[in-house]
């Protein structure tokens, strides 16, 4: 009786762990969320049962219910497999999963995935630390709620890049936020939809541009200097200040 808590990776199939790819292909019952790829799922054997819980909105009562039937599917089979998009810890709320696992008594594993957090950028050509342009990452939730909402204007550093998930619909507010705690208008941003999938598409804007650049979900925001660096092309690495 086990539960696997496995990470998905950012969307396509070739970015799984092999650990996750081998757990799948032994997979009794495979519950997994709206970013998982239909070709990631394909792995499961034809006969396993396959459930979607992806997350409309409301969440946090879905959540109590995921939890359930996670530890009623423990309890009931010796293979199940929770798939969640990019890694389980990186606000997936695979920690919560792990603990109501636990607390019922299943044994459960965690694997690690790609966050869309790293490969989003990386599909871009974008690099999250770069010498002598960013010292640094911090990857933050565009997700805000009540009590709990960042504070970004405190989150303006010109040296650290700023990766914000969940960050589409609040991203006028985010970019007034960081301006007003400092950084500059003209900081460069890119967008990143659907990293990894055939439906990729990069987008870039000056962070006083960001509010009225349509965005489509899912999608990562970099926000910093390295945000104008396209690796994938030879002249704007040629051309790139790298001070
Ligand atoms: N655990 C996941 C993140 C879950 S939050 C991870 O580690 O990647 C969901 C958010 O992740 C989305 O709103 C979006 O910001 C981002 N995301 C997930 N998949 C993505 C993809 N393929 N391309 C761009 N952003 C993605």
């Amino acid at each position: 009786m086990s539960v696997f808590l496995v990470g998905a990776g950012p969307g396509s199939v070739d970015l799984l762990t092999l650990r996750a790819a081998k757990l799948l292909s032994r997979a009794q019952v495979v519950v997994y969320d709206r970013l998982v790829d239909d070709e990631v799922l394909a792995l499961a054997p034809a006969d396993a049962e396959r459930i979607d819980v992806g997350k409309r909105p409301g969440g946090s009562h879905n959540q109590a219910l995921i939890n359930d039937l996670l530890i009623s599917l423990g309890q009931r089979f010796d293979r199940v497999v929770r798939l969640k998009g990019g890694d389980p810890f990186v606000f997936g709320r695979g920690g919560e999963e792990l603990a109501a696992l636990r607390s019922a008594g299943i044994h459960t594993e965690v694997v690690p995935g790609i966050t869309s957090a790293f490969a989003a950028p990386l599909a871009a050509g974008i690099p999250v630390t770069h010498r002598g342009v960013s010292r640094g990452v911090c990857v933050i939730t565009g997700h805000t709620l009540g009590d709990d909402a960042v504070d970004y204007s405190r989150l303006a550093n010109g040296q650290i890049t700023l990766v914000v998930l969940m960050g589409v619909a609040n991203r006028g507010a985010i970019a007034r936020q960081l301006m007003s705690g400092g950084l500059s208008p003209s900081t460069p941003v890119a967008a990143i939809e659907s990293a990894s999938t055939p439906a990729q598409r990069v987008l870039r804007c000056r962070l006083d541009e960001l509010g009225d650049t349509e965005i489509l979900n899912p999608a990562a925001l970099v926000i910093g200097a390295v945000a104008a660096l396209d690796l994938n092309d030879a002249e704007v690495v040629a051309g790139a200040e790298l001070a």
